[in-house]
């Protein structure tokens, strides 16, 4: 697939939005991305999944391993396409733990897996936490890199972008006078 084809995928299942966004780290971006958009299409997540295996160039995976909320369904969908076993973090008073008796048993080939990455912090958080455990890992795969990072461990990702992000004072939609929207603060809730 095309980066193209990738994107129009996002453009579609509104994972990826243009406009002039508020986002929670409190700077300004005309783009946002939000990749449940994408994994809420199970169909779709397979396709996509497949597609980001092919450009891991390590085939011999034991475990996908992603920290929650974000990396639980890609880490499931790509331990199907390697044919591996899949875990997930979780952050707890800020340190990454391995929760829920997930045993992850050493010498365990292991591939790290997160939605987006932005600064990669999460995944190389993660990618250490498992080489505490006694196993390797192989890489860090991502749906979107949507700065370009460069992580200190083999990096696949199938959308790559490089997304501005501004503070209020340098924001150009800012002095375009464009309406900002915060995406993802809207919910639903049932008053019980
Ligand atoms: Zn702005």
């Amino acid at each position: 697939m095309t980066q193209e084809q990738i994107l129009q995928i996002f453009k579609e299942t509104g994972a990826f939005l243009e406009g002039h966004f508020l986002l929670t780290s409190g700077l300004h971006s005309g783009h946002y991305i939000q990749c449940a958009r994408v994994l809420e299409d199970p169909r779709k997540t397979e396709v996509l999944s497949v597609e980001l295996a092919r450009e891991i160039p390590e085939k011999n995976v034991d475990w996908v391993v992603g920290p929650a909320l974000g990396g639980i369904l890609l880490a499931y969908e790509l331990s199907r396409a390697f044919k591996a076993k899949n875990a997930f973090t979780e952050r707890v008073d800020g340190a990454m733990l391995l929760r829920r008796n997930f045993s992850i048993p050493p010498g365990s080939r292991v591939l790290v897996c997160e939605d987006v990455l932005t600064t990669g912090g999460s995944a190389v958080e993660v990618a250490k936490l498992i080489e505490s455990l006694g196993a390797k890992v192989v890489g860090i795969a991502a749906l979107v890199n949507r700065s370009g990072v460069v992580l200190p461990y083999p990096t696949a990702s199938l959308l790559k972008l490089s997304i501005s992000n501004y503070t209020i004072e340098t924001c150009p939609l800012c002095k375009e006078g464009k309406p900002i929207t915060k995406p993802g603060s809207r919910s639903s809730s049932v008053k019980l």
